[in-house]
């Protein structure tokens, strides 16, 4: 049995800082100030252009403050966060939650129910099932879940069985029956990366790029006055993904997030190999052509729920919902040889991949 998280690859984050100082060497650099450590199985890192209150001994501790909050309000991997306790009650009654967390689940459910259920974070029975989830049994990792469990599973699974209710006071979430099960792994990411740019934002800097493993958001310029820079991965010259060409992306100021399916899987004892994102319309992982959807918008917690929904609807259906509605996306497919890969971006993206 095999398991791969690339995230937990700090080189990707390396590759990333390294382009996004720019390359023109003509203008002296301004002074940066970096963070960065560990969150949420994975790695962060902040890039600040100039100066931020009590230096990086002041940006490490409040960039930890916001991280440890975030993960006590949704991580489903503690089990005394309120999400956890949530998923854990057998009650159906409203459920208090914090705004924050109103925030995040509404936006999920909202661009869930663009992409038509194809992100939907109530699939949480489903990756558990497969086992990706926080509930995995280590003897029953690789075995296939068989028909009927996943009919099981399915029958828990569905934007409309989820409820955000606002009063005067306090929000609160309810779920239509005690075994909803909320994961919110694949937006917490981009939510974090947007908690920790609205820090910054609060404490006046002006120019700064933010990362949680694949989900960015930045500001400004970089410390030579340019556009940040991010890499994606251009596979076309090589076998394998992960040892490829990188090309540069600007972000011209905003978000910008990757979902692959090829950097965290796991070998079943059928021989074959089942990547983490789930199907919920079939209830399992995705075995289509598209290997990995990066998506530019202004949000990391929009791009991150973007990338997710896109990558399961599949590189075609993809390009033509992000085309209908100018979405920039950069999409990367297996060939139909399946012996290389193909690479697509919708015409949204062509402005962010000529950097000056
Ligand atoms: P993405 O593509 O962004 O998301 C994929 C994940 O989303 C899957 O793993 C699954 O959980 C879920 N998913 C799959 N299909 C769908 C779908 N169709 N719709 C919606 N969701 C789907 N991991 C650890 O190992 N240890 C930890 O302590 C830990 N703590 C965490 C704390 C927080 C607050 C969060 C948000 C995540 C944490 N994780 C932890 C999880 C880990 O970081 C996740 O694997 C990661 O968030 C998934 O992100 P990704 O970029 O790899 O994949």
């Amino acid at each position: 049995m095999r398991i791969l998280k690339f995230f937990m690859n700090p080189a990707l984050l390396a590759i990333m800082t390294v382009l996004a100082s720019g390359c023109d060497f003509a203008t002296a650099p301004k002074e940066e100030i970096h963070s960065d450590g560990k969150t949420m199985g994975t790695f962060y890192t902040i890039t600040v252009v100039g100066d931020y209150p009590g230096g990086q001994k002041g940006l490490n501790r409040d960039a930890e403050e916001v991280l440890h909050r975030i993960n006590k309000e949704i991580s489903t991997f503690d089990k005394d966060s309120i999400l956890s306790k949530f998923n854990n009650t057998s009650s159906t009654a409203p459920f208090r939650i914090t705004q924050d967390m109103a925030d995040v689940i509404t936006t999920s459910i909202r661009v869930g129910a663009e992409l038509n259920g194809a992100m939907d974070i109530t699939v949480g029975p489903l990756v558990n099932l497969w086992g990706f989830g926080p509930k995995k049994d280590k003897n029953e990792e690789n075995k296939i879940p068989t028909i009927d469990e996943i009919q099981k599973a399915k029958a828990n699974i569905g934007l409309d069985k989820l409820h955000v209710e606002i009063t005067k006071n306090a929000a609160y979430l309810r779920k239509d029956n005690p075994d909803i099960y909320v994961d919110l792994a694949t937006v917490g990411e981009g939510y974090g990366a947007d908690k920790l740019a609205e820090l910054l934002d609060r404490k006046g800097v002006q120019n700064y790029m933010v990362a949680i493993a694949g989900a960015i958001r930045t500001k400004g310029v970089n410390n030579r006055g340019r556009d940040w820079v991010v890499a994606i991965e251009d596979p076309r010259n090589d076998q394998a993904v992960g040892q490829n060409m990188m090309v540069p992306v600007c972000t011209g100021g905003q978000a910008i997030s990757t979902s692959g399916s090829y950097r965290n899987y796991l070998a079943k004892n059928d021989g074959k190999v089942y990547t983490h994102i789930i199907d919920p319309a079939t209830g399992k992982p995705v075995n289509h052509r598209t290997v990995s959807v990066t998506v530019i918008g202004p949000t990391a917690l929009w791009t991150d729920a973007m990338d997710t929904g896109l990558l399961v609807m599949g590189g075609e259906k993809a390009l033509q919902f992000a085309n209908e509605r100018n979405i920039p996306i950069y999409v990367i497919m297996r060939n139909e040889n399946n012996d290389g890969f193909e690479v697509h971006y919708s015409r949204a993206m062509q402005n962010y991949m000529q950097c000056e």
